[in-house]
């Protein structure tokens, strides 16, 4: 049953963000970040006593991003993650790759203990499980990659909460927090540190000259030596060529009261994915559900997997959805992708470490040290070439569906105009007012779809996001689809 629901993140709950200002004036600095939600954050930290002028841009504020929807868990128990990179490159990568999630845990716990961040950061067991016979052996795999990499991993047949799975194991050392709180006080240490950060300071274009870059911030420019590309899923084609490399996941999740004191982390190997945390708030305690994800490109509709959501018998106070970028190989893109440009994105749903062992790994690129995952992480390494056929099937499919497609019978919010050969998207209001949007996704082209749920226009290519006035939310859009009468 769903009462009362809201219908966005519970992280943003009681979260009031210190605003600091817009850009309102040229600049000139060393490092300019842009994006404000985990990696961009982290990046400066690790920067901030570099004797180094940087400066962070967000288009928004600081952690309305991706971040903003996460689960939040701090693990290095993935969704067989290991078993995976193993067979798309092999075994040293994957021992590689579990080091920079450990040091990602022990880099944000370092963090808030010398900060004293209250981030409710608790350590939590995690488990990786399934309800399918089928994917056993899968685990059974995993466990042996962990174990040879000199972890401790333990087989269960039932998690903490008492459901039964036909198998599963449990790693210690793993972690939860709010991730908001982590950023908000993060933001604080930045400027209490030089270092300079504009919100609502949206990036529109990036040109290089000979020894430094141009930036175009809303009204103003920013000369930077150094840029680093934060923004989760770049908004510009080249250099990089994104669309081509990666696909975009997107997840359906929802928050409710849990009466028991029980803690831990869990994901299922199994399709639909299910995904728990717990979150603890004064005297509430959460228990947060991730139910079913899908390829955002091949199929359009988000009603069928909140439906599916819904099906579980819980008193949901919170649901809402989050899309995060995929890589071929299951390994991030963290790395110069250009002369003093860098770029970290790809994190196929483990932003938390990933993103914040990227700002580790982007400051001794900047800095000119060494580090030991440089190769791993390099975006340059080369795409599988596997993949590229379902990458360009996937872009093509939605392209085409989005714009053939018009069996929007799913729609009970919304109706669809045409004006002037333009498609008009309307929304009306529990006051009965109009919100119109333009139909047409200014990143390339898609015609968006109307998610019903969290009331919000989405691109079903690229992942972009926009309000019912057709404000950007979530890039790689970076313009408005606001429909203005007569123009
Ligand atoms: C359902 C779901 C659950 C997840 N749960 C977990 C989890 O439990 N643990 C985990 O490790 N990971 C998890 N992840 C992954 C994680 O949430 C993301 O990988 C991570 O938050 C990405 O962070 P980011 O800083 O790269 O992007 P963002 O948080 O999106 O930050 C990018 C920022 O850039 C800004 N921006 C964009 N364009 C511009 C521009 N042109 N100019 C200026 N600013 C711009 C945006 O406004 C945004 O604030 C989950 C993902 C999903 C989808």
């Amino acid at each position: 049953m769903v009462i009362f629901l809201k219908n966005y993140s519970i992280w943003n709950e009681g979260i009031k963000p210190s605003e600091t200002k817009k850009l309102d004036m040229n600049k000139k600095v060393d490092v300019l970040v842009i994006g404000g939600g985990i990696t961009g954050i982290s990046c400066c930290y690790h920067l901030m006593n570099s004797k180094l002028k940087v400066a962070l841009v967000e288009a928004n504020h600081i952690g309305s991003g991706i971040t903003s929807k996460t689960t939040g868990k701090l693990t290095f128990l993935q969704d067989g993650i290991y078993s995976k990179i193993k067979k798309a490159s092999n075994l040293s990568n994957a021992k590689l790759y579990y080091e920079a999630e450990k040091e990602a845990i022990d880099v944000v716990k370092e963090i808030v203990e010398k900060e004293k961040i209250k981030c409710n950061l608790e350590e939590s067991n995690s488990y990786l499980f399934t309800e399918d016979e089928q994917k056993i052996d899968t685990i059974k795999e995993e466990k042996e990659i962990l174990e040879s990499f000199g972890e401790k991993i333990k087989n269960v047949q039932k998690l903490p909460d008492g459901n039964i799975c036909s198998y599963g194991i449990e790693a210690v050392g793993n972690y939860s927090f709010h991730p908001l709180k982590y950023l908000e006080e993060l933001k604080k240490k930045l400027l209490q540190n030089n270092v300079e950060i504009y919100e609502n300071s949206r990036v529109y274009s990036i040109n290089d000259f000979e020894n430094y870059y141009l930036c175009k911030v809303g009204d103003f420019f920013i000369q930077a030596k150094k840029v680093v590309l934060a923004l989760h899923y770049p908004y510009f084609l080249t250099p990089f060529l994104m669309p081509f490399k990666v696909h975009l996941e997107k997840s359906y999740v929802g928050a409710f009261l849990e009466k028991d004191k029980i803690k831990f982390n869990s994901i299922s190997l199994d399709k639909p994915v299910k995904s728990v945390r717990f979150y603890k708030n004064g005297r509430d305690r959460y228990k947060i559900f991730l139910y079913g994800s899908r390829n955002i490109a091949m199929e359009v509709n988000d009603k069928k997997h909140f439906e599916q959501l819904e099906k579980f018998p819980y008193d949901y106070k919170y649901m809402w959805s989050n899309i995060d970028v995929m890589t071929g190989d299951y390994i991030p893109y963290i790395g110069e992708i250009k002369d003093n440009l860098f770029l970290a994105t790809g994190y196929n749903t483990w932003g938390m470490t990933n993103g914040s062992i990227a700002g580790v790994v982007i400051k001794d690129l900047i800095l000119g040290h060494d580090n030991k995952y440089r190769d791993l992480f390099d975006p340059l390494r080369g795409v599988k070439v596997v993949t590229l056929p379902l990458v360009f099937y996937s872009n093509g499919k939605s392209y085409l569906e989005s714009k053939i497609n018009l069996d929007k019978s799913w729609y009970e919010k919304v109706r669809i105009e045409e004006v002037g050969g333009k498609k008009i998207g309307v929304y009306v209001d529990s006051d009965s007012k109009e919100h119109k949007v333009y139909m047409k996704c200014p990143h390339m082209g898609c015609n968006v779809v109307f998610n019903e749920k969290e009331e919000t226009w989405d691109c079903p290519c690229h992942g972009s996001r926009f309000d019912v006035d057709g404000k950007v939310i979530d890039g790689p859009a970076n313009y408005n689809i606001t429909y203005k009468e007569g123009k």
